[in-house]
């Protein structure tokens, strides 16, 4: 069973973006510019921008954290989102999810400007997505995509099934997989919490693909015996024994469906380190598409 090093993959690829970063600065005298929206401060949010910002800084990007309040309005946040649109010392900015109640992600998204959309979560990334035309395609999955690609995983032809419909991974993963590409050209059947006989379903897949946020969701007798898994989860589970109070833990059970794989990720250092990479690689290519070094 080989275990997917998500972190040895992605400091591969940050390795050719900060070469490309460089290059970039040769072409232009300024670094590409990611900037990150926090709003409220969430635990969970705060790491993963963290990281975001410590990768930035890898790779020779420049970063911004922009924080606000947890009571800011929504109209007052889509009206920063119209400043950061219109601010020409800024390739691409995410906003980081969740958003505090009472703020409407499908609002706030929709006012990005596509162009600057690095986390591909704006409807007209996600179209042209299925169009197969140049977009942004959503972080996660494409970090994915760059992980199948360095293990040299097979999936044309295959039967993939990818738990979870959502709209930043499962339905952009079942996109990626099922176009004419390589990696793609695979037989995708997307699951969620209405699909009847899930587990036969699993059973089926060549590379099954967890993204429901459900701890050890995936069991041993769910997998089919060499199949690849690609576990998405991350879930805190509370735990005393630890300092932080909780271990994370993916969507499924490591310890007892590794053994039937062909290959795993594992959770974390699986899919979240390749996540923040596709985030840099997209980021690189805004600035490029913006500076006319790319069409
Ligand atoms: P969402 O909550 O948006 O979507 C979950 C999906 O799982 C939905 O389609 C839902 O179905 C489906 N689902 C829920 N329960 C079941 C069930 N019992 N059986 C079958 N399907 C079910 O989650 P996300 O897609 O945003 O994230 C999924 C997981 O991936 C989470 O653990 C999240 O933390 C993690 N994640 C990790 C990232 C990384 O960088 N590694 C990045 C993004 C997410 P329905 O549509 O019917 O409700």
């Amino acid at each position: 069973m080989l275990v997917l090093d998500g972190k040895a993959a992605a400091a591969k690829l940050q390795e050719k973006l900060a070469e490309g970063a460089t290059e970039y600065f040769k072409n232009t005298g300024r670094q590409p510019h990611l900037a990150a929206v926090l709003v409220g401060n969430s635990g969970p949010s705060e790491t993963y921008v963290a990281a975001k910002m410590e990768t930035c800084r890898k790779v020779g990007f420049q970063s911004s954290l922009i924080r606000f309040d947890a009571s800011i309005s929504e109209d007052d946040l889509l009206k920063e989102i119209d400043k950061l649109n219109a601010d020409s010392g800024l390739h691409g900015f995410i906003v980081q999810l969740p958003l505090p109640a009472g703020i409407s992600v499908d609002r706030v998204i929709e006012r990005i400007d596509p162009s600057k959309d690095v986390d591909g979560f704006h409807p007209v990334n996600l179209g042209k997505l299925a169009k197969n035309q140049p977009c942004f395609a959503s972080a996660t999955p494409w970090g994915i995509i760059r992980l199948i690609e360095e293990y040299r995983i097979e999936t044309s032809g295959k039967h993939v099934v990818i738990l979870g419909r959502s709209q930043i991974v499962g339905l952009p993963m079942a996109l990626l997989l099922s176009r004419n590409a390589s990696p793609g050209n695979s037989t995708v059947t997307i699951c969620h919490s209405k699909t009847a006989n899930l587990k036969e379903i699993a059973l089926q897949a060549d590379i099954l693909i967890a993204a429901i946020g459900i701890p050890e969701f995936v069991k041993a007798d769910m997998v089919k015996p060499g199949a690849v898994v690609i576990d998405v989860g991350i879930n805190r589970i509370p735990d005393a024994g630890k300092k932080s109070g909780f271990r994370l833990t993916g969507d499924v059970d490591y310890e007892m469906v590794a053994p039937l794989c062909s290959a795993i990720t594992p959770v974390p250092g699986g899919v979240g380190p390749m996540t923040i990479a596709a985030l840099m690689e997209n980021t690189l290519i805004a600035a490029k598409r913006q500076a006319g070094l790319l069409p």
